[in-house]
């Protein structure tokens, strides 16, 4: 679960964040949808402090990450990230992109690396392609390795970034299927513009605008029937 409470972010004399107050309980899917540069990103990027917060505090399965004594990799690492762009090694193939950090930060030994690689390329759909380097496969396989890396680490939570709008419209629609087979199983906090995605596998969406959250509810009534103007009218330009 993650808990963010009164969470404020300033790049400078910016203020990104205006005091942010989600949950995401244990199993839930959340999906985040807003304007560009409402503050997204920078939230995930708090939440795994990829960016360190001006003020407030967040909590991963009850360890307060914002403890300015916290042991920063044991969080990282408890944390699974996707983005929009899949940052493989190009020099290693799909199973040695799966097994690095695994072998590295985990101390897990070559056998059983590979069998967690093996056991999440076959989650994503890409068991026959354990051998294959990243420039050999497509977008959307890249994108799907890059997840099946993040989950071998056995991360509490994953979050995700806008992970398919880098993708070519036709392989889009791979990705979110992995995505929502990984839904039953797995805490997710969603960046996405995808509003069929949001709407199906979302248990609770949050509506941001301006660094703020304007909305959150089912995704039945925040995407179907928005109650703020401003979600109404973000939805009028992506839908
Ligand atoms: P998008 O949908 O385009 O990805 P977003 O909602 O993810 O947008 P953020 O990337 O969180 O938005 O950015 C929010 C604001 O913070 C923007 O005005 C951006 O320019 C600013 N910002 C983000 N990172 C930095 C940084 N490192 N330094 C200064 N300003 C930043
Ligand atoms: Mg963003």
């Amino acid at each position: 679960a993650i808990e963010v409470t009164g969470l404020h972010k300033s790049f400078g004399d910016l203020e990104v964040l205006k005091g942010i107050d989600i949950t995401v309980r244990r199993g839930e899917v959340v999906c985040v949808i807003g304007p560009s540069g409402s503050g997204k990103s920078t939230l995930l990027r708090c939440v795994n402090l990829l960016e360190e917060p001006t003020s407030g505090v967040v909590r991963v399965a009850g360890v307060e990450v914002t403890d300015p004594d916290v042991d920063i990799d044991g969080v990282r690492r408890r944390i699974g990230m996707v983005f929009q762009a899949f940052n493989l090694f190009p020099h290693l193939t799909a199973l040695g992109n799966l097994t690095i950090a695994q072998r590295r930060v985990l101390g897990r030994g070559k056998a059983e690396a590979e069998e967690v690689a093996r056991r999440n390329l076959r989650r994503v759909g890409l068991t026959e392609k354990e051998h294959v380097y990243p420039a050999q496969l497509s977008g959307g396989q890249q994108q799907r390795v890059a997840i099946a890396r993040a989950l071998s680490m056995g991360p509490e939570l994953m979050l995700f970034d806008e992970p398919t709008s880098a993708l070519d419209p036709e392989l889009v629609g791979d990705v979110l299927a992995v995505m929502r087979r990984l839904a039953d199983e797995v805490t997710m906090l969603v960046v996405t513009h995808e509003m069929s995605f949001a709407r199906e596998v979302a248990d609770r969406v949050i509506f941001m605008d301006a660094g703020a959250v304007v909305e959150e509810g089912p995704p039945e009534q925040v995407v179907g029937e928005p109650r703020h103007a401003r979600t109404r009218s973000f939805l009028a330009r992506v839908l």
